[in-house]
């Protein structure tokens, strides 16, 4: 420790929020907060808070999982975060990979990192070759493709467009959208129903109060929020919430968005990410910003310890930037796995996917019981195996899926990077990319950050 009281981490590459050069930085703890710190000679001195908890930020290695192979786009050349992508540097292949398919919202967020609003819609030609390269850089086994924007609902053929994601077998569909087309169009809905199993709605709420949605949305669009989940419901749709995180806007809700996502059948899951400072967001106070382990320690508190910090692991795929509470239900309610079992006595069994849901955890956790690899929590690996079985002995597809819809749950946190927290590490292991139309996969932070404007400028057909 120097005399200012900082513990020195390590040294890694950084860039300068103001002129984007690549500079070097250090992580450096003080007061059990870590930081980044780094000096631009142009544009001086930062000083940035990455997570709350140092304990949980050294500790997260114990989880990281070696990287999955996947193919290459690019060369190393100007060194990262320059070469994307991905290029033989990067570590992760894609987990979720990310289709804006228009362009076009129907709203005008001041927080948008897309800057959507007018523009075009990508052509179907298009969106298949996008499809097809994202599954073979994947070796034909891509498992989540996720329709996004702009507002993806505004596209003409976006019934096609999930159709065409289908029959391209990916394990995973989803739609990730506003919901103001949900609230509104009931016989669109009813067409998304016909896609339950392996399709998911990725549906964006940030909290119950009006002010919130004034916030994030620019105008209160809380009562369509509203009507788009009771439509999701009643047409018995997964939807996961997800929700944007400020400090001092929404950050006192969390555990009530917990809690409606619990309560309302459906809902598989929420999805909370720290507000990032890219597109039109705008800057708050970098010493205090929106972290994983500030986000844990708030749902823990503001659901009374029903849901634990402890309950959450760093995701295996990418330690650094998601933490992940997989809950499944039991006579006592949603229970989380992390709470009875030692998940990391596991993780040889765990792929390197976000779509490690539950359903794949209580499969690979009794195969491992079979084959005599358990931990030895007996009790509670009765539970699992009697999940298990009824998943599995449930012949009939639609209501192993309802079942499953049912009875498990996932709270993630995912934190992506802006010029503010950036570190070439960390971003090495992202795992969610944007394709794009001339067929590259580029990590989501560094795309927004340094690629999103020489695509805006393109035409929609550049991949031609
Ligand atoms: S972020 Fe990944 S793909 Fe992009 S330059 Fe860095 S290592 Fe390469
Ligand atoms: S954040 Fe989403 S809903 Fe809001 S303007 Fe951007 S694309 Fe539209
Ligand atoms: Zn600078």
């Amino acid at each position: 420790m120097n005399n200012n009281g900082f513990s020195h981490i390590e040294r890694v590459q950084s860039v300068c929020p103001q002129c984007l050069e690549k500079i070097p930085a250090d992580i450096i703890v003080k007061d059990e907060k870590v930081f980044i710190s780094k000096a631009c000679s142009q544009h001086g001195e930062y000083l940035i808070l990455i997570e709350e908890d140092a304990g949980y930020y050294l500790s997260r290695n114990n989880y990281d999982k070696p990287p999955t192979e996947s193919k290459i786009q690019t060369k190393v050349d100007k060194g990262c975060p320059f070469d994307c992508g991905l290029c033989p540097a990067h570590k992760q292949h894609t987990c979720i990979a990310l289709i804006e398919v228009t362009k076009k919202c129907n709203l005008n967020c001041p927080v948008c990192y897309a800057s959507a609003g007018e523009g075009d819609h990508l052509d179907m030609a298009t969106i298949d070759k996008m499809m097809d390269f994202y599954q073979e850089a994947e070796n034909g086994k891509a498992e989540i493709v996720q329709l996004s924007g702009g507002e993806p609902t505004l596209h003409p053929q976006i019934v096609e467009i999930i159709k065409l994601a289908r029959k391209k077998k990916f394990k995973y569909v989803m739609l990730n959208t506003n919901g103001l087309r949900i609230a509104d169009d009931i016989e669109f809905v009813k067409q998304l129903s016909e896609f339950i199993g392996g399709f998911e709605v990725y549906f964006q709420f940030d909290g119950f109060e009006r002010t919130t949605q004034s916030f994030f949305r620019g105008k209160d669009v809380l009562d369509k929020k509203l009507k788009a989940i009771s439509n999701m419901v009643e047409h018995k749709i997964p939807v996961t919430i997800v929700s944007t995180v400020e400090r001092g806007v929404n950050d006192d809700q969390l555990g009530k968005i917990v809690q409606f996502a619990l309560d309302t059948p459906f809902v598989r899951g929420v999805n909370f990410q720290p507000v990032t400072y890219f597109g039109r967001g705008g800057l708050g106070d970098m010493r205090s910003r929106v972290t994983i382990t500030d986000i844990l320690g708030r749902i823990e508190k503001q659901t009374a310890s029903t849901i634990r910090k402890s309950d959450f692991i760093p995701l295996p795929c990418n330690v650094d930037k998601i933490a992940v509470n997989y809950m499944y239900r039991d006579k006592h309610g949603f229970t989380p796995v992390a709470r009875n079992i030692k998940i990391k006595n596991f993780l040889p069994s765990i792929k390197n996917s976000l779509a490690f849901d539950v359903e794949d955890i209580l499969k690979q956790t009794a195969d491992g019981l079979y084959d005599g690899g358990f931990c030895g929590c007996l009790s509670f690996l009765k539970d699992f195996i009697a999940i298990n079985k009824i998943s599995c002995d449930l012949k009939d597809k639609d209501k192993r899926i309802d079942y499953v819809n049912q009875n498990t749950f996932r709270i993630t946190v995912t934190c992506f990077m802006d010029a503010y927290n950036f570190d070439c590490k960390s971003v090495k292991k992202e795992c969610v990319h944007v394709i794009t139309p001339d067929l590259k996969r580029i990590p989501f932070s560094t795309y927004n950050m340094f690629y999103r404007e020489q695509y805006a400028k393109e035409p929609a057909d550049s991949a031609k």
